[in-house]
């Protein structure tokens, strides 16, 4: 818990909130700035940034609540698509500082700015790249 996380607030309950789900290690509510209808937020109750502080425990704890949360939001609204998405850093467009996924509800064609064209790549380096990154996981 940290003073100044709005997320950490949220799951003392000094700011309100439209819980959805709760567990021992999880909370899942409304996003109160909806990309479309149903869009909620899934969150650990132990505090970490982002993917490189959260725990394996709470990153696994949260994406099991998210896909639990995903399958009432598809019972519920039926929508065309839904994206699970997790944001770290200004770049990635993160604005609270902590670890949530976002079960997003998605319309066809609805113009949300994270979709992109699929344009192949250079395969040389591509591959460079793998080989410089599985040796940063050796
Ligand atoms: P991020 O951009 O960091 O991935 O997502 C943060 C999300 O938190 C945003 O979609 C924003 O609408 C949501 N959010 C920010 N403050 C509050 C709040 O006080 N209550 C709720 N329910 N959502 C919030
Ligand atoms: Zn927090």
């Amino acid at each position: 818990m940290t003073d100044e996380c709005i997320f950490c607030r949220i799951l003392a309950g000094e700011i309100p909130c439209f819980k959805v789900y709760e567990d021992d290690d999880t909370l899942a509510f409304m996003d109160i700035n909806p990309v479309h209808p149903g869009h909620v937020l899934v969150i650990p109750r132990e505090h970490s940034a982002n993917v490189f502080e959260v725990s394996d425990a709470a990153i696994a704890a949260t994406a099991k609540s998210a896909r639990r949360v995903a399958k009432a939001v598809r019972a519920t609204l039926e929508p065309d698509g839904m994206n699970l998405l997790q944001c770290n850093g200004e770049a990635a467009a993160q604005s609270v500082q902590h670890f949530h996924m976002h079960v997003l509800p998605r319309a066809m064609n609805d113009g949300a700015s994270l979709n992109w064209e699929l344009k192949p790549g250079n395969m040389d380096a591509i591959g460079a790249l793998a080989d410089r990154i599985a040796r940063a996981l050796a």
